[in-house]
């Protein structure tokens, strides 16, 4: 889709939508949309093939699934992810490809039996692996693994070639096999960690990599020409001689080049894949890629969140890879292709490397996008990431705030048309994103705010007002009749958060600090300071960065058993802790903040209630947030005013509604501009669509 008056592109970008060959298979283009979970899986089919749908709309040349279990032996439960157990998994399966093929791309499946990594919670089959030890998943589950004998072998190799035959039936181009992230067992038998077998599938380089090439043999043997057969593999798990190195994993490509039709390369285990902004920079996966297409005359394909065309641009011409793999920034932007296609580079919604749409996977959950709020919701509420309906009314809106929430709710009702007045406070736009990027690492976090206030430039009917700090007599005077706010939220002072729903003693005389001052570079002079993270996401930890590296001494306590504990489910937890140890912050586990003195803080375990003084100058409380309601009250008890003022609603949105993350602020500001005169759902209908499981006939 271009849009109206459009130019073309760049000629110097004609490489990338030059053709390229995958065995059998041709893909118009070198976008390709590598195989990426997002909590929806065998719960929510339509919605997920509507999600794949949009990616091949936005130009993608290939598209993939998830991993697509292929034996209840290897059921990775929790987790959502797709299944081709037998012949009932087809249908949901053939529907997602269908919409992928819709837009004239290729549809990608993602086979994979979990192997040692498989608590088999469902379907509670004894799990399996090279070697018997304990199951390798994230969530320590009592459960082990036993060894495979031949005979397992031989019964996952027909497993595996019953799920390819699946797989095509259901209308799949590409029929991965899958030995990447630490997640397949295919991976587990080329690890020294995992397989410490003396027969011919252990041991040596060669027999550690024997049943890949049986596998990749069978599925080729099963498909014939009909499908082509990529491998994702992994070329190094970052853990040193205990772990596959690359050197080793060029070995085992080297000794099958050419056996697949195209190599698909990461690094294991997902965390070091996915790795968020603040811990690595686009294309961090470039030095372990570089050098693979020596060893294969296939085409390869790798990822590294890239989302600037010039560095797409230059991996392909430098001969890195053949195709540009992306999850994140095809998530962030499925229109991506599309844009640098007609010459649109600069509308391109790029992703800031949050992670947020890792953490659907782990709390099983629909996918979610801090740039993209119509991520999942594509099918559910019929929302589209360049598409809006035009507006249902002529009354203007006054957004107060521009923030996340007012951000996205003025775009979105500028595109639908809406005359929308925005004032903003700050002599900047938006809100915590542009305070919150000067922390440590979090640049990228800027894109928030950059995408959409270069968006609204473009709209004649959004007016932007910077350094306008309304009240409520000022909103009443500009008589705008439907009135948004979006004015965000501050931290508390008082110890109020999780583990505390009172506020804490703390003396007077003590020297307190919230996230809010350090973001106003208003820091503490002298150390130690004590933070106390009652919040658990990431913002304690930047904080103990930033108060590290000007050399304070910092002491970190939590009653949680780690630092920000949450973004375990954004993959960072264990770079958080590494990174604050290696700066020398102290972290105390399991204790709350009890109170607090001047020069003296009084921590509580959190089991036993014993009490431990910490001598700290300062204390930074990082617990919980306030809506800044002020205009919302005095606009609600002014309610008599409205009629005369022409006000019809006025609606809070964002943090200024509940606190919560960026993505929730953005997804509230979509929301309120697609849900704006809309019929609203009828009494006992639901504001979404849902699948409900079918009972057996
Ligand atoms: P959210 O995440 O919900 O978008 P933010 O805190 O990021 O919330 O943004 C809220 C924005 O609203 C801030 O930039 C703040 O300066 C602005 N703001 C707060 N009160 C007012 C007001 N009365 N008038 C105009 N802008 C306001
Ligand atoms: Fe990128 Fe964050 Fe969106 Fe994931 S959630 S695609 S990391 S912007």
């Amino acid at each position: 889709m271009s849009e109206p008056g459009s130019s073309q592109r760049d000629s110097r970008y004609d490489i990338l939508f030059e053709p390229v060959r995958i065995g059998p298979k041709t893909t118009k283009n070198r976008f390709f949309q590598v195989p990426h979970c997002n909590g929806m899986g065998y719960r929510d089919p339509t919605a997920l093939a509507h999600m794949r749908g949009v990616k091949a709309e936005g130009g993608w040349g290939v598209v993939c699934t998830e991993e697509v279990e292929i034996h209840p032996s290897g059921d990775i439960t929790p987790y959502i992810e797709l299944r081709i157990w037998d012949d009932q998994d087809i249908p949901a399966l053939a529907l997602t490809a269908e919409r992928i093929h819709e837009h004239g791309a290729l549809a990608g499946i993602e086979l994979c039996h979990n192997g040692a990594d498989a608590p088999n919670l469902w379907s509670r089959e004894v799990p399996m692996g090279p070697t018997a030890l304990p199951v390798a998943t994230f969530q320590y589950h009592p459960v082990q693994a036993r060894a495979m004998n031949k005979r397992d072998i031989r019964d996952f190799r027909q497993w595996h070639r019953a799920a390819a035959l699946r797989a095509r039936t259901a209308g799949y181009d590409l029929i991965y096999v899958y030995a990447a992230h630490g997640l397949s067992l295919l991976q587990h038998f080329m690890s020294r960690r995992y397989n410490q077998r003396s027969d011919e599938y252990g041991g040596s380089m060669e027999n550690r990599v024997r049943l890949l090439r049986e596998v990749i043999e069978d599925t080729r043997d099963a498909v014939g020409d009909s499908c082509a057969v990529p491998v994702r593999i992994s070329l190094d798990e970052l853990l040193g001689a205990e772990g596959l190195e690359r050197a080793e994993v060029e070995d085992m490509i080297g000794t099958i080049g050419d056996l697949p039709d195209l190599w698909d390369v990461t690094l294991s285990g997902w965390e070091n894949d996915s790795m968020t902004s603040r811990f690595a920079e686009e294309g961090h996966e470039e030095p372990f890629i570089a050098g693979v297409k020596k060893l294969t005359n296939r085409p390869v394909v790798g990822v590294g969140r890239y989302t600037s065309v010039d560095r797409m641009m230059s991996i392909i011409n430098k001969g890195i890879v053949d195709l540009i793999g992306a999850a994140r920034p095809s998530i962030a932007d499925p229109f991506l292709p599309d844009k640098i296609r007609h010459g649109r580079v600069e509308d391109i919604r790029e992703c800031i490397g949050c992670n947020i749409c890792v953490s659907g996977d782990f709390t099983m959950s629909p996918i979610r996008c801090t740039q993209n709020p119509t991520m999942g919701e594509e099918w559910r509420k019929g929302w589209h990431p360049e598409r809006i309906r035009a507006r249902e009314s002529d009354k203007p809106v006054l957004v107060v705030g521009a923030g996340p929430a007012g951000l996205e709710a003025a775009l979105a009702l500028g595109k639908r048309g809406y005359e929308v007045t925005l004032a903003e406070a700050g002599t900047e736009l938006g809100g915590r994103v542009v305070r919150e990027c000067r922390l440590p690492g979090l640049s990228a976090w800027r894109r928030v705010k950059d995408y959409r206030e270069l968006q609204l430039r473009k709209l004649p009917a959004v007016a932007i007002f910077p350094d306008n700090a309304l009240d409520a007599s000022q909103v009443l005077e500009l008589a705008v009749p439907r009135v948004v706010v979006a004015t965000g939220a501050r931290w508390r002072s008082d110890g109020v958060g999780r583990h505390w729903t009172q506020p804490i003693p703390i003396a007077e005389s003590a020297r307190i600090f919230t996230p809010d001052d350090i973001l106003d570079v208003s820091l503490p002079e002298k150390g130690p300071v004590l933070i106390w993270d009652d919040d658990h996401y990431y913002m304690a930890g930047v904080v103990a960065e930033k108060l590290a590296d000007i050399g304070l001494k910092v002491i970190y306590a939590t009653p949680a058993a780690e630092a920000s504990t949450w973004t375990r489910n954004t993959l960072e937890q264990g770079f958080i802790q590494t990174r604050l140890l290696n700066k020398g912050v102290e972290i105390i586990p399991f204790h709350a903040l009890a109170r607090v003195d001047a020069n003296l803080a009084t921590l509580a375990c959190t089991f036993t209630g014993r009490e431990r003084s910490v001598s700290a100058s300062s204390v930074v409380l990082v617990t919980s947030r306030l809506p800044r309601q002020q205009l919302l009250l005095d606009l609600m008890t002014q309610q008599d005013a409205w009629l005369d003022a022409g006000i019809e609603t006025v609606t809070a949105i964002g943090d200024a509604l509940a606190p919560a993350t960026i993505a929730h602020a953005v997804y509230a500001g979509h929301r309120y501009a697609e849900e704006l005169d809309a019929e609203a759902p009828a009494e006992g209908q639901l504001p979404f669509k849902r699948e409900v499981t079918g009972l057996w006939p």
